[in-house]
């Protein structure tokens, strides 16, 4: 079958034939449809120092997708040939204590999908059945391929009451955006976005934010008070990683302010710890997605008029993956996505 390969030691991809999985007994057999382009296989495209330390190459990478299940293992009940699905990207050990007590997304034991075993950008992927996500009738294959970063959006907005607050999100990437928008849906009042990437910042408009702001030339006290904000954000969701933007987010937040993070920070990030003590502030980390309560909530905004669909900015057949990864490279996209089938 055709796969998208790190094959060597270097920068970049191969398309190349690889033999298809073999379908084991608790697993089913997805052919692929539609796959998106996630920032960790720029990385990997990139073959950054994280990348070389973590990719097991060689190694078929990708993790968001959309696909039909065409073989199902003997033991897996609940799945039929046929069924369209989207997966759980983190498989879990399953006898953790956190496994055990159902916060699978906490398992010490996480094995990623595309980043330490085979991934999705292929014309086939094995996975467990119990990572397999059946995706409604009335939510398209663009959406469905976009679940794992939409999963990241949605865990991290949903982990704080929004209804009626102020919301500031550092960080106008693909998941930054979306968690704006889920923002919006669910009922905060002020939504504001920071980038430096004008491109990006038009796509949050696009999506509905309050405020997009271009932090390289305007700032944050100014547009809080042309908000009327006189105290600060109730809420902040972290998703640029970079040191200058949570630090601004420190700055902005009111007292009791509550935080979610989910850029990753360079592990030497230095922050003034006098703003998380002195305001009281609750931090909490985030990482990939609540199995499955993320997704149950993914499908119920969508259903409830959640629109994501401008996220979706290009589309390209396998062949030129080449091109959408170069497009996903420069910044000037939203979610890009490659054509299988
Ligand atoms: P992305 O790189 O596309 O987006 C990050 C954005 O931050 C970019 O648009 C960039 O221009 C912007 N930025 C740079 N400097 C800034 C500044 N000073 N202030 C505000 N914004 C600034 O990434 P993404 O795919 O949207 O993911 C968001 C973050 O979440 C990344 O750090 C990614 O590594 C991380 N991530 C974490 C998890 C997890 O499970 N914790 C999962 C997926 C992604
Ligand atoms: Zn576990």
């Amino acid at each position: 079958m055709k796969a998208l390969v790190k094959t060597e030691n270097a920068p970049g991809l191969t398309l190349t034939r690889v033999k298809r999985p073999e379908v084991g007994h608790n697993d089913v057999l997805i052919k692929i449809k539609k796959t998106a382009i996630c920032g960790t296989d720029i990385h990997i495209w990139n073959w950054d120092e994280w990348a070389q330390k973590t990719i097991p190459w060689p190694i078929q990478v990708g993790h968001e997708y959309v696909g039909e299940i065409v073989e199902i293992g003997q033991e897996v009940r609940g799945f039929q040939i046929g069924d369209r699905v989207s997966g759980e990207g983190h498989i879990t050990c399953g006898f953790c204590r956190n496994c055990r007590a159902g916060r699978r997304h906490l398992c010490r034991n996480t094995v990623g999908v595309g980043v330490n075993r085979e991934g999705a950008f292929a014309e086939y992927l094995v996975i467990p059945a119990f990572n397999a996500f059946k995706i409604p009738d009335d939510i398209s294959d663009d959406l469905a391929a976009i679940f794992d970063p939409f999963g990241n959006a949605t865990h991290t907005a949903l982990s704080f009451n929004l209804v009626g607050e102020d919301v500031l999100i550092t960080g106008a990437g693909p998941i930054g955006i979306m968690a704006a928008a889920i923002a919006k849906h669910v009922g905060a009042r002020n939504v504001v976005i920071t980038d430096v990437n004008e491109y990006r910042l038009s796509l949050a408009v696009k999506m509905g934010v309050t405020k997009a702001v271009n932090i390289a030339k305007e700032s944050l006290p100014e547009v809080m008070s042309s908000l009327g904000m006189t105290e600060g954000f109730d809420v902040g969701l972290e998703m640029s990683g970079v040191p200058q933007a949570f630090s601004s987010m420190l700055d902005a937040m009111n007292h009791g302010g509550k935080i979610a993070m989910l850029g990753i920070q360079p592990a030497n990030c230095q922050i003034d710890w006098t703003q998380v003590i002195f305001k009281g502030l609750e931090i909490k980390g985030i990482y990939g997605r609540e199995m499955f309560e993320t997704w149950y909530k993914m499908v119920s905004m969508l259903q409830s008029g959640l629109d994501l669909s401008p996220m979706i900015t290009h589309h390209f057949p396998v062949e030129s993956y080449a091109e959408g990864f170069e497009i996903m490279r420069s910044g000037n996209s939203g979610k890009v996505i490659l054509d299988w089938a």
